[in-house]
């Protein structure tokens, strides 16, 4: 099949290689002229873990393309893939405006039957405004497909080739048998495609994010309880997870989600509630829990460090909002620098992957580390943001023997806590005992 997707960023450029993978002839439209360069150039310009392979790959075997020029890209495609950004208008709602931009270029540049999807996280009634923006200039037949991608970063690939279902909102059974043929390869294991109406599957998409996010906020608040009360998180974790019901995944605490999607995903679907008179009172409480649980370390250091952070200087391991990615959108770890900063402090840090993006957005303003022990160099402390695995299984000597304390302030709950008390660390975590 021939098709286009337009968007090249993580969503666009997973999808696009997915595709090309499974045989289709695949046009990536990008606005970012750089990018497209690069990306034509056999560039690629995320990282994400299998996936420059299949580009490579693709691009080599010629189903890959890329170009700025929408009429160009779109010529001769069956299904237009709309992966375009839906970030957070200043009232919290998701601001569609590079979606309808692109919605209204369209209508005059259809030439035949095309169906149109909107893969972009987007309020319940998108798919409608899109195809009336669409329907104001265009003279042949179209269809708006609502298919929300559900891949997480990191493991993008691996969720878009094998997902765990597929979400397809359409009432067209044209679309809805072009959409059924696409994605067959990638179900071949049994999992389903779900078609349903346009407007469930858009907030399909919500509700499975305000979900995971509200998993989140709910460990961290039990785990704020844990530390009241004496209680292990870790135990009370694998007590209820064991329950089928509930489940094993998604239930560690740390300091709070970030990312590209959660935040704004749940934000939106507030702002969506209250505009249908609805007061969505766990999504708030979801949002003001994560706020807070952003700094929670923050009391930890003031109090180990007599609450005078004054020419103190700390390495900061993990800048990424979670492991596997190289993205920084809300990530804890930049609250946790502003913190930091703010109180007179300094910081150096270290990030397998996601030190530039940092360097590009806020300088200089710390230092950057070439190795994760190099950061450790004139610390007082080191704090940790982000689960890399290579942060797992440190050389706990080395830390020691640089550090100028041998203190810290793990926010995700890497180390066991009898074991840093053996090694004669000072170990602050999450819901769990400290050891001094
Ligand atoms: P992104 O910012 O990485 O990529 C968007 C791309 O669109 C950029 O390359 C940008 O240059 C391009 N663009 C902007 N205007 C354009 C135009 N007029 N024509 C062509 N290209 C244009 O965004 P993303 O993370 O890929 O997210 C895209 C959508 O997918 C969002 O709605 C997001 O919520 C959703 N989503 C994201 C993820 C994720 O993990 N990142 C997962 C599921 C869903």
């Amino acid at each position: 099949m021939k098709i286009t997707v337009v968007g090249t960023g993580y969503v666009g450029l997973v999808t696009g290689t997915c595709f090309a993978e499974t045989g289709n002839d695949v046009t990536c439209v990008d606005i970012d002229v750089n990018k497209v360069n690069k990306l034509s150039a056999g560039q690629i310009t995320i990282y994400e873990p299998g996936l420059e392979k299949l580009f490579e790959r693709n691009l080599k075997e010629g189903r890959l393309h890329f170009t700025t020029q929408l009429a160009e890209g779109i010529k001769d495609a069956q299904v237009i893939f709309l992966a375009l950004p839906t970030p957070p208008g200043e009232d919290g709602s998701a601001d569609l405006s590079y979606i309808l931009r692109v919605a209204d270029q369209l209508g005059g540049l259809l030439q035949d039957y095309k169906v149109i999807v909107d893969k972009s996280t987007v309020p319940v009634g998108t798919a409608d405004k899109v195809h009336a923006a669409i329907a104001k200039n265009a003279k042949v037949e179209f269809d708006v497909v609502s298919n929300p991608e559900f891949l997480r970063e990191g493991v993008a690939v691996e969720d878009f080739m094998k997902p765990d279902r597929v979400v397809i909102g359409t009432q067209s059974e044209r679309a809805r048998k072009i959409m059924g043929d696409l994605y067959a390869p990638f179900v071949r294991q049994g999992n389903p495609i779900i078609f349903m109406d346009e407007k469930s599957a858009e907030l399909t998409k919500y509700a499975a994010n305000s979900f995971l996010a509200t998993k989140i906020s709910f460990m961290n608040e039990i785990a704020i309880l844990c530390e009241k009360l004496g209680a292990d998180v870790d135990m009370v974790r694998r007590g209820i997870g064991s329950d089928d019901r509930i489940g094993k995944r998604f239930l560690f605490p740390g300091i709070g989600y970030g990312g590209s999607c959660f935040p704004k995903d749940v934000q939106a679907l507030v702002k969506s509630s209250q505009e249908a008179a609805y007061d969505f009172r766990i999504l708030e409480a979801v949002m003001d829990v994560n706020e807070k649980q952003k700094l929670f370390l923050l009391p930890k250091i003031q109090a180990y460090f007599g609450n005078d952070l004054k020419g103190k200087h700390f390495a900061l391991w993990g800048l990424a909002f979670k492991p596997n990615t190289d993205d920084i959108r809300e990530a804890p770890a930049l609250y946790i620098i502003d913190a930091l900063v703010g109180a007179g402090a300094t910081v150096s840090v270290f990030d397998p992957e996601a030190a530039s993006n940092v360097q590009q957005l806020i300088g200089d303003k710390v230092t950057y580390a070439e190795s994760q022990y190099a950061a450790l160099e004139n610390a007082d402390a080191l704090i940790i943001a982000t689960e890399w695995s290579v942060f797992r299984t440190p050389d706990f000597d080395k830390i020691g023997a640089v550090l100028k304390q041998k203190a810290i302030f793990d926010g995700r709950n890497l180390f066991e806590v009898p074991r840093m008390q053996e090694l004669g660390f000072y170990y602050e975590s999450v819901g769990r005992s400290a050891a001094k």
